[in-house]
């Protein structure tokens, strides 16, 4: 898409602090975090948001959440075996749910303690 601006930041023309790319995805810290880590995860392909999921996306899908789960256990967030410690992933679907940009993305959010439900 011209215009997205993570399509631009996907094509490297928009400055990102990545951390993480394979062929599906590329992984970014959050230019404005709400936590000491914040990071989202976007396909490279452009696909608005989970309102307009068609079942070709399933894999990519899929696979934002296993990276997810890679970047916990990498970055030491993975709940330990008492449960304790963690991180939050999150999809904001639709303007009234807080999504301000339309292009699939997953919040990998963690660092902090986080209260639900969510405000
Ligand atoms: P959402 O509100 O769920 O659509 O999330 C969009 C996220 O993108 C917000 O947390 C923004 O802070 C973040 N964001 C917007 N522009 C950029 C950018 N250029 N680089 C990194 N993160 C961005």
């Amino acid at each position: 898409m011209e215009d997205c601006i993570f399509c631009k930041i996907v094509r490297k023309e928009i400055p990102s602090r990545g951390v993480y790319e394979d062929e599906l995805v590329y992984v970014f810290h959050d230019i404005n975090p709400v936590a000491p880590t914040h990071l989202l995860v976007v396909p490279k392909r452009h696909i608005v948001g989970v309102q307009s999921l068609e079942p070709e996306d399933r894999e990519v899908v899929g696979h934002m959440f296993y990276v997810a789960r890679k970047l916990g256990e990498e970055l030491g967030y993975a709940p330990n075996e008492e449960l304790a410690g963690g991180y939050r992933l999150v999809f904001n679907v639709g303007k009234d749910a807080g999504q301000s940009v339309f292009h699939l993305h997953l919040h990998f959010i963690a660092g902090r303690t986080m209260g639900w439900p969510p405000g």
